[in-house]
């Protein structure tokens, strides 16, 4: 191994992290949200390390469930967009995945099937979010038609919250509202409640919780870190050239930084090509030997610089977290004008990944 550019995983954060979720819903079931491989973390030594702790697990396509199963894990998995065309509905009912159903287009494909053993069907409802489910309206009939066909085990009753981020908003409310009125008549277990919902809407929480950000140790709610949480990701490089600039020099591509004073600047093996977003303005926070200092100059592919003028002693080799416990993801986003899950997502596979 040479480059010296890590993700180190804290696998042991994962569960924390699950666990919390569970404390915070209690009677609630999760659905520990690994799609995207894990938020771009690697989905599977996290399933693994939480096994059949987890309730069941959500992924966006069969493809991240075909790989989770590969690897062992045996919890009910959900493909939370559902089947993308009619083939997956017979793979789902061979591999135990349940399906989100969405459409009366997934609908047809489900009851013109013939399976041999049935599939817990989750049915998603559009409350306001505008983006996939039946409309409220629908729900009373698209569940009885789901009822009456034996390819149908189990029926949960989902939507999803476009605002759950924002404590102040009625969104959330209003979404509830036109949930619990759909559903009144139907008994079926709900599940409701993101990361967000989970921290900041109790009563969202119902039969199901889906956690996601939460659970990679970021809230998504606005103001301070929720101190409840522990970062999985550790995203770390090393220096690997120091100089020493003058008062009007300038560092690296479009001279975006000039020294105003003589300044000690640290070159970090880590680049846009690694996942570091391009974007990140001067100031942007970097740990180097654990002690907070920050970005200047433009970010490279493979390089960017800090400043390092407080650190006379800092040597070529050290140590320098682009974001983890001492720099958080969230911090480095809210600076770059994007989100944790943005980052964690864009890590790139020539990051070594090291799992613990
Ligand atoms: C991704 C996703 C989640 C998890 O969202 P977070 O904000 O990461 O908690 C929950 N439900 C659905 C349907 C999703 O697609």
């Amino acid at each position: 191994m040479t480059r010296p550019t890590h993700a180190l995983i804290d696998t042991g954060a994962f569960v924390a992290n699950y666990r919390l979720t569970k404390a915070l819903a209690p009677g609630a079931r999760a659905l520990a949200v690994v799609k995207a491989d894990g938020y771009g973390h690697g989905a599977i030594p996290l399933a693994q390390a939480l096994g059949n702790e987890a309730d069941a697990f959500g992924v966006a396509c069969s493809e991240e469930a075909l790989a989770l199963r590969a690897a062992g894990i045996t919890a009910p998995i959900l493909l939370m967009e559902g089947p993308f065309d009619k083939g997956e509905i017979a793979l789902a009912a061979q591999h135990g995945f349940m399906l989100a159903m969405h459409s009366p287009l997934q609908l047809d494909w489900l009851l013109a099937a013939q399976l041999e053993t049935p599939v817990d069907v989750w049915l998603k409802i559009d409350t306001g979010m505008h983006r996939l489910g039946f409309a409220p309206e629908q729900l009373a009939t698209v569940h009885s038609r789901l009822r009456q066909c034996p390819n149908v085990g189990q029926i949960v009753l989902m939507s999803h919250f476009a605002r759950a981020d924002e404590p102040d908003s009625a969104a959330t409310g209003d979404q509830l509202a036109r949930f619990e009125a759909a559903a009144a008549d139907i008994d079926a277990p709900r599940c409701l409640a993101n990361s967000a919902a989970i921290l900041a809407w109790p009563d969202t929480h119902a039969d199901w919780i889906r956690p996601g950000i939460v659970l990679y140790g970021v809230s998504p709610l606005p103001g301070a870190a929720d101190p409840r949480l522990r970062p999985v990701m550790r995203f770390e490089s090393e220096l690997i050239a120091i100089h020493e600039l003058r008062p009007g020099d300038a560092i690296g591509y479009g001279a975006r930084f000039t020294c105003s004073h003589p300044t000690r600047v640290g070159v970090v093996a880590a680049g846009y090509a690694d996942g570091y977003p391009r974007h990140a303005p001067d100031g942007t926070p970097v740990a180097v030997n654990g002690r907070r200092t920050h970005l200047i100059g433009r970010v490279s592919m493979d390089m960017l610089t800090v400043d390092i003028t407080d650190q006379p002693r800092a040597a070529i080799g050290d140590r320098v977290q682009l974001w983890g416990d001492v720099v958080s993801a969230a911090e480095v986003a809210a600076h770059s004008d994007t989100i944790a899950y943005q980052l964690f997502t864009g890590v790139n596979r020539r990051v070594h990944f090291r799992y613990r």
